[in-house]
């Protein structure tokens, strides 16, 4: 018999595509979407660039999730603007915000992540982090009259909001730790050549650095760096990374990953380690999975991977993971994940059939593990390809320029499957 109510908590990337995938494959109990935010579930990708190069524009409003009215055709019980406060696992129900509970006989958790702070950066009005469109609001009005922007850390959400920010006639200073942007998941041809884009459009960087100190001056920052020397700025942006957001599971006592931020603990199904409740998205950490992964594919496939299950269906085989980045007018794409400690990997270049389009091509012991393609959709869709059916050209053959792409997959194609 299949479960009767379900309960997604999260109207995110993952909680509406699980959703999506229970009616399509045609669940007919109560189907509930409780989220914390009020108004229709939006995307998150547009928060970090044009919410905030457009937010305060009158014409623009970040892209929802689903259309208005397909909640109600999918007989999907939308309440926003809760928050489930706690989980009764014994009597299966959650408690609410509104003092309300609702029952279940399945509840997905799909809470997302949330940004870490820096103590010594929280609760200023001229302080962000990213995470919502009321964040994305914020900092895109605080555009319009503050001229300076620190953002610390140097990862997507950093350098999607230095471009944001650039755009708007911000100056903008972005500090990070490490030696160059991504450094822990892209290799560094695709950091050097986002750096040089954001230094041709007047972004300074100050890498292997960190913020010890920040004193308010009257309407602006001083900011003291960790190797001497300080900036000013008149807002400051933290983008050094999001920890699941486990409260929830914490509270009830699931088990969670002590050595992965406290994510929650899932099996191969999306199973907690209560039968009755599944983990999706940034919140959860699958077992036998190299990392947990934050992006919207990601999420996407999590919802729609726990809702087979749920409804007692086979299993589809996955694809690669992949992301995007969009910083200016240049998009970086990305399949696989870029081996960056491996000790035998080899990356090689290849330029692209246009412009300042390059890929970059990882590989471990002779055998295809990424491609990074920056404004060269045409690689990464090949290099997806190649990874999906899991076939990997050598590095050779993608070291010659003579051969084109498509011709080295089709050969490769035909090979793995003869008519
Ligand atoms: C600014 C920004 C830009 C990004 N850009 C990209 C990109 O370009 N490409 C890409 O692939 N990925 C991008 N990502 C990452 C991607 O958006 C996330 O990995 C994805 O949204 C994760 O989906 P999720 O459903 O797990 O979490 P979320 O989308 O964060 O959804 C979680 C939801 O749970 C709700 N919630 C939490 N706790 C409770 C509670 N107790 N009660 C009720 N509701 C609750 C929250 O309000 C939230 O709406 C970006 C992320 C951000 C923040």
């Amino acid at each position: 018999m299949l479960e009767k109510d379900i309960v997604i908590i999260g109207a995110g990337h993952a909680g509406i595509s699980c959703a999506e995938a229970l009616r399509t494959k045609g669940f007919k109990g109560t189907l509930t979407v409780v989220d914390g935010q009020k108004g229709f579930p939006t995307e998150k990708p547009p928060l970090s660039k044009g919410a905030i190069v457009n937010g305060t524009s009158e014409d623009y409003s970040v892209p929802l999730l689903k259309p208005e009215n397909w909640y109600v055709e999918n007989n999907i019980d939308l309440k926003t603007g809760i928050t489930v406060m706690s989980i009764d696992r014994i009597n299966r129900k959650i408690n609410l915000s509104n003092k309300n509970t609702i029952s279940y006989t399945t509840l997905v958790i799909a809470t997302g992540a949330i940004p870490i702070e820096l103590g010594i950066t929280r609760k200023h009005p001229q302080s962000f982090t990213l995470r919502n469109s009321k964040d994305a609001k914020e900092i895109s009005r605080a555009a319009s009259t503050l001229k300076s922007a620190l953002i610390i850390g140097c990862g997507y959400i950093g350098l999607e909001v230095a471009a944001s920010l650039t755009e708007r006639g911000v100056k903008v200073t972005v500090v990070e730790t490490e030696d160059r942007p991504l450094a822990k998941i892209s290799s560094s041809a695709i950091a050097e050549k986002l750096v040089e884009i954001h230094e041709r459009k007047g972004v300074k960087f100050r890498f292997s650095n960190s913020v010890v100190r920040i004193d308010n001056l009257k309407n602006e920052f001083r900011v003291l760096l960790q190797t001497g020397g300080h900036e000013i700025a008149e807002m400051i942006i933290t983008g050094i990374g999001v920890s699941p957001d486990s409260i929830l599971a914490s509270k009830s006592s699931l088990a969670k990953n002590e050595n992965d931020k406290n994510s929650i603990c899932v099996n191969e199904n999306f199973v907690t380690s209560d039968h009755h409740i599944l983990a999706i998205g940034d919140v959860a950490k699958r077992v036998g999975t190299e990392k947990r992964i934050e992006s919207v594919d990601n999420a996407q496939e999590d919802g729609k991977e726990a809702a087979s299950y749920i409804m007692k269906e086979v299993k589809q085989p996955r694809g690669v993971p992949w992301f995007w980045s969009d910083q200016y007018d240049k998009t970086l794409q990305i399949a696989g994940l870029v081996p960056i400690t491996d000790a035998n990997k080899k990356m090689v270049f290849r330029p692209g059939k246009r412009g300042d389009g390059f890929s970059v091509w990882s590989f471990v012991d002779e055998k295809l593990r990424s491609v990074e393609a920056f404004s060269d959709p045409s690689s990464f869709a090949i290099g997806k390809r190649f990874l999906s059916d899991e076939l990997s050209p050598t590095s050779c053959e993608i070291m010659d320029l003579s051969t084109d792409l498509k011709t080295i997959y089709k050969r490769f194609h035909t090979k793995a499957n003869p008519t």
